[in-house]
């Protein structure tokens, strides 16, 4: 016999976690949670307190941060080690780190405590599933195979058997396999670059702030980390990434260290270098009738401003708002009218957010016409801005757009 669920969701990273937890969780207002199974074939354990900084961290939002609450995640999250930051600066080449074209943006201007979170995936991965167990979710270790969609259900087949749902969700990342099994189609594009990610330490503080540097072959990130290193993450064009990444550790510090034009003085590696061929990935529809993609299985974007898992988190509590609205309505959770109003809500902010992205990678980063040295020189112009900057700052904060009702609400509201 198979087993049967309201709604499979295969994959249990960051995405597929929230996603899990908000819908077994259900609304405040209205608890009428929903059956939920989810396939994690590689649930890692958590990282014990001393233990190394993971490589693999993201910024987190504040609207990111306040799903994370809706799920019952964030207080475990934050009474571990994460990072908020409280400033950006962003520069090109062309001017110093200390000139006033860099430009600025200091949570307090907006009365905002800090701009987000520095925060190791797998930390918020872990949380994210024991949340969504606590509130009733089936955690199984297990692989998706094949699927067969029906008119009533969605049939599975995973490696510990079959399941039964009205819906089956995509959060199976870039490959996904779901994706490849319904048939969605993808657009594809290569950046040509390649993000170097590795922990650093750094001869200055990192003060609490996210440095960025737009170069003419890509873009370097200094990530502030809980334990005073930072996270780098260079995205280089993959002629410029290969010798990088082959070369000594020292050589490595030195090469880092004239790329930032010594914003934080010398810097070491304290981690191995790990390296991501980047690409940008779009699928051309987000649903199929009783299917639905959500975070880096329905798109990927450049990691230049720290979006990827901030689309995928809102993606999760847009079909979850949807979801549990249908369950009250009654309606046939599967069916592709409910499905359709997820694909308009998200793929119009995920389009708007991917473009703003590749102008600035275009621009900012390897653009040299009239228009690109205006840019950045210009970056400095914003500054005098307030308006400008308060968009800049609501866009950082991920309270822009047409947001889910779980990521407007206040922590005290
Ligand atoms: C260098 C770099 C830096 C980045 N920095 C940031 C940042 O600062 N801020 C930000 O917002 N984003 C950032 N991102 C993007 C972010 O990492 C991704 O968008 C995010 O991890 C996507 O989450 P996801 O849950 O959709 O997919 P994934 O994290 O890929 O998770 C997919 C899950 O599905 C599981 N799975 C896969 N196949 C199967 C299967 N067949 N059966 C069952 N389960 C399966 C996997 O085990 C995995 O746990 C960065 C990306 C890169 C490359």
């Amino acid at each position: 016999m198979a087993e049967q669920c309201d709604v499979l969701i295969v994959g249990g990273g960051p995405v597929g976690g929230a996603l899990a937890a908000l819908l077994a969780r259900g609304t405040s207002t209205d608890r009428a949670p929903l059956s939920v199974v989810v396939l994690e074939p590689r649930r890692l354990p958590a990282l014990a307190p001393g233990a190394p900084i993971d490589l693999r961290v993201a910024a987190f939002s504040r609207a990111s941060e306040r799903v994370l609450r809706a799920a019952g995640a964030w207080d475990a999250i934050a009474a571990q080690r994460i990072s908020p930051y409280e400033r950006m600066r962003v520069w090109h080449e062309s001017v110093t780190p200390t000139s006033p074209q860099v430009l600025v943006f200091d949570a307090a201007e907006a009365h905002e405590p800090n701009l987000g979170y520095i925060i190791e995936l797998r930390l918020v991965q872990n949380e994210l599933l024991n949340a969504a167990e606590r509130a009733g979710a089936r955690i199984m270790s297990a692989e998706f195979a094949t699927l067969s969609i029906g008119e009533e259900h969605v049939h599975v087949e995973t490696s510990a058997g079959a399941i039964h749902a009205k819906l089956v969700v995509g959060a199976d990342g870039a490959q996904s396999a779901v994706r490849a099994a319904v048939g969605l189609t993808v657009e594809l594009m290569s950046y040509g670059q390649t993000a170097i990610v590795a922990n650093v330490a750094t001869e200055r503080p990192h003060e609490k702030t996210a440095w960025q540097r737009f170069l003419r072959t890509g873009t370097l990130a200094f990530l502030p980390l809980s334990d005073g290193t930072s996270s780098i993450v260079w995205s280089a064009d993959d002629d410029v990434a290969k010798p990088l990444l082959d070369a000594s550790p020292e050589a490595f510090g030195l090469e880092l260290r004239k790329a930032s034009d010594s914003a934080l003085g010398d810097t070491r590696l304290v981690s191995e270098r790990a390296a991501f061929p980047l690409r940008r990935l779009a699928a051309h529809r987000y649903v199929a009738h009783r299917c639905a993609l959500v975070g880096d299985a329905a798109h990927v974007v450049h990691p230049l401003a720290g979006q990827g898992v901030n689309l995928g988190v809102l993606d999760a509590a847009a079909l979850a708002e949807l979801l549990l609205a249908a369950r009250r309505e009654r309606e046939d959770l599967g069916a592709l009218r409910v499905l359709r109003q997820y694909e308009r809500w998200r793929k119009s902010e995920t389009q708007v957010m991917a473009t703003a992205i590749d102008t600035f990678d275009r621009v900012l980063a390897h653009g040299t016409g009239p228009l690109s040295r205006l840019a950045q020189r210009g970056l400095g112009w914003v500054n005098r801005s307030e308006e400008l900057k308060r968009l800049f700052i609501r866009r950082a904060l991920g309270t822009a757009g047409e947001l889910p009702a779980v990521a407007r609400m206040r922590a005290n509201a």
